[in-house]
């Protein structure tokens, strides 16, 4: 495209609350045969809320301790669940001064955290993670299995290498997500969903929006290579996301595009930033991005 071209299109991008950081930017979205779009925080609001807590043995007489002793092993996590937990288990106004201390906090990416309270080793994360450990999910499996069909993440909780309960996670879709993506899918792109949530949970979510393909229980290291497995067949993929984790798929896509609501990381990474969180400015990007390449022709 001509630079005046480029020049107004990004101008009109630019009202729209989209900010493309180059010219083969401009150009190179509308190319986009696939857009690959990350759950947490794209597709949905990201503030996720604990709205099932499930307890067992001991813990059955003893769930809002097992609440706290979750919440303080997560104090130290980035982790936008280890928020929603605390929020969870903290009284109105409370802070988290209020729990235990937690001592020899590890966090293990895309599995979970473990921490000692009260003497208690806690281990809380997903299914995976339980799995790592050597723990058998028993009853658990199948509870977690009905919450992850209703859209939930489960995240289970061990004390001093026990199972002892499950959460069940709740982060509603963004409000113009669904518009998003159908409009998307009438301009001819593909639209996939990467995460690392539970494969039930995340097809769940990816039906309710209306999306078909879904690579999910990916690895923060492994989103990278969900897009080059999307990109097989010299096909163009634009990944949209929002988080530290992101970045390296934001960086191996044809085009990045974050969410400038997201991570510093996601944001520096990307070579378009959506101003607003809202997902609709995907496809009209997309859509400009086409007319200034036609105008120039
Ligand atoms: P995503 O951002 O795509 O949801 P992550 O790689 O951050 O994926 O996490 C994958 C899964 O690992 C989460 O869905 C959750 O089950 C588990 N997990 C990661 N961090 C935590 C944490 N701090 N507390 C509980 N579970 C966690
Ligand atoms: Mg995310």
């Amino acid at each position: 495209a001509t630079p005046v071209s480029i020049m107004v299109g990004s101008g009109r991008a630019a009202q729209m609350g989209v900010l493309f950081r180059s010219g083969a930017a401009l150009e190179g979205l509308g190319a986009a045969q696939v857009v690959a779009v990350d759950k947490t925080g794209t597709v949905t609001q990201g503030r996720p809320e604990v709205t099932e807590v499930v307890a067992i043995g001991r813990w059955q007489q003893a769930k809002a301790e097992l609440l706290q002793l979750t919440a303080a092993a997560e104090t130290s996590s980035e982790h936008p669940l280890a928020r929603a937990i605390e929020r969870a288990a903290l009284g109105k106004g409370e802070s988290v001064n209020a729990l235990s201390p937690a001592s020899n906090f590890q966090a293990i990416p895309g599995y979970g955290v473990q921490a000692n309270v009260n003497g208690q080793r806690i281990e809380v994360g997903a299914a995976r993670y339980m799995t790592k450990l050597g723990l058998d999910l028993g009853e658990l499996e199948a509870q977690a299995d009905a919450l992850a069909r209703r859209g939930r993440t489960p995240v289970f909780i061990a004390v001093d290498g026990q199972l002892a309960g499950l959460l069940g996670v709740a982060d509603p879709v963004r409000g113009g997500s669904v518009q998003a993506i159908q409009t998307l899918q009438h301009q001819g792109t593909e639209v996939a969903m990467i995460t690392g949530d539970t494969r039930a949970t995340a097809q769940a979510v990816a039906a309710e929006v209306g999306i078909e393909r879904v690579l999910a229980e990916v690895l923060p290291e492994g989103k990278s290579d969900a897009v080059q497995e999307l990109q097989a067949g010299g096909r163009k993929v634009a990944f949209v996301g929002d988080g530290i984790n992101d970045a390296p798929a934001l960086a191996r896509a044809d085009v990045g595009v974050a969410i400038g609501t997201g991570t510093d990381v996601a944001v520096e990474t990307a070579d378009v930033i959506l101003m607003s969180g809202d997902l609709r400015g995907v496809p009209n990007a997309i859509a400009l991005s086409r007319a200034t390449l036609r105008n120039i022709r």
